[in-house]
């Protein structure tokens, strides 16, 4: 077990929930905002009728590591959530960071600029005297799983394939990786990546509701010898050893897994797709937190393409996005049922 007292400071897994404001639309149509959030606790007043139509509210209370209302920025998301974890990215941790929620729900938004502000502080760590003189260098890649398959979102949706290489490491053959020398680069390569991401057939953006997309900050330890001998193994291909890794995780519109009914046969697969690998992924981070040998990553692409961040030395943070307008009150609560789950 690779483990130190300070690694165990920060939690091993963290459930977060973020509420965002009502929208326009939602205002237009004078919708009420039934979520009240009170420190890490929230309630969701639920619209109901009684079987002689007269209307009721039933209350749902939930309690999270924490729970981030509507005023909160993403500076603080990033405080909250994803700076604990970055010094000990360099003491061997592999972090993954979800984001979970019905499409609409904030996940895109909550989720992008996090990697921007990761890689600021990992770039400022990496050049402090500690460790300037062990040639540690970061890496980036973005790569999208779509219907169970892996696409490259930085090299012109090049399909990807997967491999493990026997010591419980993931290779995704093929996938490009950059070197983060600055951090403006990181915005490019984001945007870049976020416009490649699964248009459909229809090329309506709601499209990309049916993709996870996965943003990986790498930490590698980079010994000279070793460069220019191993040029052949898919990521070690740019020389180096992963000392340790985060990845941002935008998945798929929660709600997208109930499409399993759809006239649609190509909905209908990539519903089933979904639905499987949120599962899987419950089950992952579950068996993680009650510390089980066993993590049924199998279950889906998704956790397969996790497993090496599941086992060992991990951190998970989940935020949970959730809409707060009455009309979305029934995706609210399945959204917080699954944190719930996962807590
Ligand atoms: P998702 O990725 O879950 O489908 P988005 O991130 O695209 O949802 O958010 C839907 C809309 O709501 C976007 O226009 C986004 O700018 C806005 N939004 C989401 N979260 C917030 C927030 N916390 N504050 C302000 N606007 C938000
Ligand atoms: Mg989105």
């Amino acid at each position: 077990k690779e483990s130190s007292s300070r690694e165990n400071n920060v939690a091993k897994i963290k459930v977060v929930v973020r509420k965002r404001p009502l929208n326009k639309k939602e205002l237009a149509r004078k919708e009420d905002d039934v979520v009240s959030v009170v420190a890490n606790g929230l309630t969701v007043h639920e619209p109901k009728l009684k079987v002689d139509l007269t209307a009721y509210v039933e209350k749902h209370e939930f309690c999270f590591d924490a729970v981030l209302d509507q005023q909160v920025t993403n500076d603080e998301v990033y405080r909250e959530t994803v700076q604990p974890i970055i010094p000990i990215i360099f003491q061997r941790t592999k972090a993954t960071c979800f984001a979970y929620g019905q499409t609409g729900s904030g996940k895109t938004y909550t989720m992008q600029p996090l990697p921007l502000r990761a890689a600021d502080d990992l770039v400022r760590l990496l050049n402090q005297p500690t460790y300037r003189d062990q040639k540690f260098k970061l890496w980036l890649s973005y790569f999208e799983i779509y219907g169970g398959k892996l696409y490259d979102l930085l090299s012109d949706r090049k399909k990807l394939c997967m491999r493990e290489d026997g010591r419980q490491q993931v290779c995704i053959v093929g996938l490009q990786e950059f070197e983060v020398l600055d951090v403006q680069i990181v915005k490019e390569y984001i945007e870049r990546g976020s416009n490649a991401r699964s248009t459909g057939s229809t090329g309506a953006n709601e499209e990309s509701s049916r993709s996870h997309a996965i943003l990986q900050l790498v930490v590698k330890k980079h010994n000279e010898v070793k460069d220019t001998r191993r040029n052949n193994d898919a990521n070690e291909s740019k020389g180096g050893k992963v000392v340790g890794k985060i990845s941002f995780i935008d998945l798929a519109g929660s709600e997208r897994g109930a499409d399993t009914t759809d006239n649609d046969r190509q909905t209908r697969i990539e519903g089933a797709e979904i639905n499987k690998s949120l599962l899987a992924l419950k089950e992952c981070i579950r068996a993680l937190d009650n510390d089980q040998l066993h993590i049924p990553f199998r279950g889906s692409k998704l956790t397969e393409v996790l497993r090496d961040s599941f086992v060992g030395n991990s951190r998970t943070v989940m935020i949970s996005c959730i809409s707060p307008n009455a009309g979305s009150c029934e995706h609210t609560l399945n959204t917080l049922r699954y944190a719930d789950r996962v807590k």
